[in-house]
Formats: C-alpha cells, structure tokens, sequence
C-alpha cells in the first residue's frame, strides 16, 4: 500500500509542468513567442526562442535553485527585493550574461556582469537592451533623499523581434519616457507607496507611453483596480493585472 501511494506520489511529480507554479502570458512578436512568467513583486522570467532571461531574481519570490538556468540576467538596482546573488549564483551556467548598474557591480568583487548605464544600449544573447533611467522626482526619505537617486537605477527595455517591452525599474513617471524613440509595446511599471508610485503617476507615465499592454507591478498594497479607473477612457491600453504585488 505504502509503495503504491510512493508511485502515485512519483506520478504526480512526474506531472508537474516546469514553472506550472507561475502565471503567464504569451506575446506574439515577429520572431515567435515570447512568453512572459509573472513571478512576484519586481521579478519575471521571459523565455523566448531557446532563451531564459531572469529579471531582478530574488529568493524572496521563488526558489531559484528549482528554476532554469539563464542566457540573460537582469538587475534593475541593488534593492534587495531585486538583487540577491544567491538567486542569481543559483542560475548561472556557462555562457549567463549578467547585466546590472554600477552600483550594484561595485558591491560584488570579482564577479563577472555588464554595467549599463543610463542610456546605454547593447545586444546581449541577441536582445537589444537599453538601459533607461529609474528614479523618484517627487517621492523622497524624510531626509530629502530621493528612495531612487537619478543615475543609480536602471530600467531596461528589451527589443523581442519587432516587439519592445519597458520594464519600469524603482521609477517614477519620469519625463524621459517622453524621449524615448521607440514604441513600446508592454510596460511594466511599478506603483507601490512611498517607493514608487501612485495609480495617477502611473496612468500619467502609461499616457505617455502608450503601451498596447500595460502591467502594474511591485504593487505592494495599492489597489490596482485603482489604476484600471484611472485608464478606463484609454481604450488604446489593456491593463492586465497579475499576481505582482
Ligand atoms: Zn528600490
Ligand atoms: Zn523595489
């Protein structure tokens, strides 16, 4: 009897779809798929082709020594609800290309990555990334420090075929997004107090945007049906709400 509940036991591990445990959406794009797992908080996985890309991995939001391994990394900013090395040491193999900000290279000795600045730009695993500002204007400590000091963070975007998904980074409605010369297709932006920002920042930043697609995340304890009100005469941007908070 024991062997026989053993099996079925075995039978349903067997089952289990890799990363079943996560939602997902799948966007179509020119070159295939790219579909995109909604881990928690500030961190995804995309895969798309025969690539895995992690962003912000953090032990925190998933174990990462059950995950697979990545072709691309991405920190946003040395936070520790975004960078962790024993999520990202979990995933590296031979080839991981790690991209991360200054600030959070400088922490790490002897740790191979690529630092992106503001601005810069650079195909990595065959991505087109571009790194963006990420920073509070309005949002500060009680010392006048901005949570996000301009220049520290990094947002990024990620050009998937024709396709170019904005993920958001610790930022505020930033007036760069204004300057950007793409079109981007999805954001993700984040909108939680006092880190980030409000439903209005973030209906503001998605006004100037125009992404199709639009994701709150790092939400924390902001109601994102809040954020839906917000856009609701914006019929150009679906706001699809997943499991970010
Ligand atoms: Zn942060
Ligand atoms: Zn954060």
């Amino acid at each position: 009897m024991k062997a026989i509940f053993a099996m079925l036991l075995a039978g349903i591990a067997l089952l289990q779809p890799v990363n079943g445990q996560f939602e997902s959406d799948v966007i179509k794009t020119s070159e295939g798929d790219l579909e995109m797992f909604f881990i928690g908080h500030g961190t995804l996985m995309f895969k798309f082709k025969d690539l895995v890309i992690h962003i912000d991995p953090v032990m925190g939001e998933a174990d990462y020594s059950t995950q697979p391994d990545a072709d691309l990394i991405l920190v946003t900013h040395q936070h520790g609800d975004h960078m962790d090395m024993t999520a990202i040491n979990h995933l590296l193999k031979t080839g991981t290309r790690v991209v991360m900000t200054e600030t959070c290279k400088e922490q790490l000795e002897d740790f191979e990555a690529v630092a992106m600045k503001n601005g810069d730009m650079e195909t990595i695993q065959g991505v087109l990334i571009h790194a963006i500002p990420a920073n509070n204007i309005v949002h500060t400590r009680s010392d006048g420090q901005a949570f996000h000091p301009k220049g520290e963070g990094n947002g990024y975007i990620l050009k998937f075929g024709t396709t170019h998904v904005l993920i958001g980074g610790d930022t505020e409605n930033i007036p760069e997004f204004k300057e950007l010369n793409v079109h981007v297709d999805v954001a993700f932006l984040p909108m939680n107090l006092p880190y980030t920002m409000t439903p209005a920042m973030v209906a503001d930043a998605a006004r100037t945007l125009k992404p199709a697609i639009l994701y709150p995340y790092h939400f924390g304890e902001t109601d994102p049906q809040e954020l839906v009100d917000q856009l609701k005469d914006e019929k150009e941007i679906e706001v699809r709400i997943r499991d970010l908070k």
